[in-house]
């Protein structure tokens, strides 16, 4: 059987190896014509071994075993926390949410105090979070969802976010309930003039504004705007299903200029609940509006 030296890469027999202990039975990593040649380095009084994890070359000449430059040596051992019997301490993984340290009982990837977070762990990575910012922003916010006010219930409040700008982190706005996150603003997609129309359309409502300047309320009825069509001709040549949903939405404008005509829902079977219902529903409120409309006029 075969294995690879560490330092010259050739595949040599277990022979070509030295015993790191006879009893273990376990081979060293080089083959012994690279451990003879190391001997030979190691005999010139200004060689000095090199990082054993990362191969730089250390500046004095250490003792025996395994060797590791100070970078090296700070990412692996604890030196700040040193054990009370001198001997090294392996550092920990931070706390993954919060990056804080972790002591040896806390087993997991996070730390004790962010244990209640882990469920929530996901959504404060993605956006590069710890709980303690997240909590900042949720009582900045006063606990509340911003748009509506909405206290957490069960649920707790959503980080949203720009789409549009790719860096998570500098993408967060606020905090919102999930209402607010996935129905509310979205339906404004976000359009900020859209949004103070509308608000100034709550406050101040066009029509009554304009109701409250006519000046001669007995005029005769202007036409129509350009180009705007109340209901669409029938098309002649369409497929009967949907010339009958166009003759039942067309049917409101021509009710009331045709009265001896049977009313629209006549012509369907009684039992037939078919999609063209909701149509008809709103055809018939719209004859209705339009009836009292003329009625009025
Ligand atoms: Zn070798
Ligand atoms: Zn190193
Ligand atoms: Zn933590
Ligand atoms: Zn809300």
């Amino acid at each position: 059987m075969s294995r690879r030296c560490a330092d010259c890469c050739r595949d040599l027999p277990e022979s070509s190896y030295y015993f790191v202990s006879k009893t273990s039975g376990k081979l060293r990593g080089q083959c012994k014509d690279c451990m003879r040649q190391r001997k030979l380095e190691q005999r010139d009084p200004d060689w000095t071994p090199s990082c054993s994890r990362c191969g730089s070359r250390l500046s004095v000449r250490a003792g025996s075993g395994r060797r590791l430059c100070e970078e090296c040596f700070a990412q692996t051992y604890d030196t700040a926390h040193p054990r009370v019997n001198g001997a090294h301490r392996i550092k920990l993984k931070p706390c993954s949410l919060c990056g804080g340290r972790k002591e040896r009982f806390e087993r997991g990837k996070v730390c004790r105090a962010c244990r209640p977070w882990l469920r929530f762990a996901s959504s404060l990575r993605q956006f590069g979070l710890t709980p303690a910012e997240y909590m900042s922003i949720f009582d900045a916010q006063g606990g509340r969802c911003y748009v509506c006010g909405a206290p957490p219930g069960a649920i707790r409040l959503s980080i949203d976010h720009d789409h549009s700008i790719s860096e998570m982190r500098r993408s967060i706005r606020g905090l919102l309930c999930n209402e607010c996150n996935y129905s509310r603003l979205p339906r404004f997609q976000d359009d900020v003039g859209m949004l103070q129309r509308a608000v100034s359309y709550l406050v101040h409502p066009p029509a009554q504004s304009a109701l409250a300047d006519i000046r001669h309320p007995e005029a005769p009825a202007p036409p129509p705007p350009e180009g705007v069509v109340f209901f669409p001709e029938i098309q002649a040549g369409a497929d009967p299903q949907s010339e009958r949903s166009v003759a039942t939405a067309s049917d409101g404008h021509h009710v009331a200029s045709r009265p001896g005509e049977p009313p629209v829902g006549s012509q369907r079977r009684p039992g037939a609940r078919g999609t063209s219902t909701r149509s008809t529903g709103r055809t018939s409120g719209a004859r209705r509006r339009e009836q009292a409309g003329e009625g009025d006029a």
